[in-house]
């Protein structure tokens, strides 16, 4: 078992990031998250996505807007979660990942167009995937995979409705609903 996750993103744009977001979030509940925290703009469309995704594909995975990030952080932290800030400018995932304490929900905050810089004080590791810029679902999804020992997507998802079967050459896809297989 691992510690509750939660994946903050900051900075959402709602037209330009609604894409990128919504993988974002996605990727947060198929490696393991449980929560998905939404700042900047309120999209309901992108909490929607992962809501009807949750819906079919089952697991324990909500998600929610907060306009005010750093006010929900200080609370996550005065009650005891420690917060990860992905970053090209910190520490080695590698390196870190050992270090973070396996008792306390942990909190994986990710950035937009502006990251305010309070956030490096108050995150208890500003975590690297490498030291170049590249993508929030790419650091959070190799981020994820060091914590969680691997990818969570090969596990079960409690409640689902449609379950993948791994397949060499179709797709096979098992409807709960029907009690029947599909390709
Ligand atoms: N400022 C850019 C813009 O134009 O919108 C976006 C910066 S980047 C794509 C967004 C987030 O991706 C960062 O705040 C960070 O959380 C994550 N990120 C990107 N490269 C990273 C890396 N090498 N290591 C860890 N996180 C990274």
């Amino acid at each position: 078992m691992h510690p509750e996750a939660t994946v903050v993103r900051l900075g959402h744009r709602q037209q330009r990031d609604k894409r990128i977001t919504s993988h974002l979030g996605l990727t947060a509940r198929a490696l393991g998250a449980q929560h998905f925290v939404l700042c900047g703009d309120e999209d309901q469309n992108v909490l929607d996505t992962l809501g009807d995704v949750t819906e079919n594909f089952g697991g324990n995975f909500n998600s929610e807007h907060q306009p005010k990030p750093m006010k929900w952080l200080k609370r996550f932290a005065k009650d005891g979660g420690q917060i990860i800030h992905l970053t090209m400018y910190g520490e080695p995932y590698d390196v870190v990942v050992p270090e973070i304490p396996r008792d306390s929900p942990i909190a994986i905050v990710v950035g937009g167009a502006k990251v305010p810089s309070e956030i490096y004080k108050i995150a208890n590791f500003n975590v690297a995937v490498g030291h170049q810029p590249h993508s929030e679902v790419a650091a959070l999804a190799l981020f994820m995979a060091e914590y969680m020992g691997g990818v969570a997507g090969s596990e079960h998802f409690s409640g689902a409705k449609l379950e993948i079967k791994p397949h060499p050459s179709g797709k096979v896809v098992i409807d709960h609903t029907e009690d029947s297989d599909s390709s």
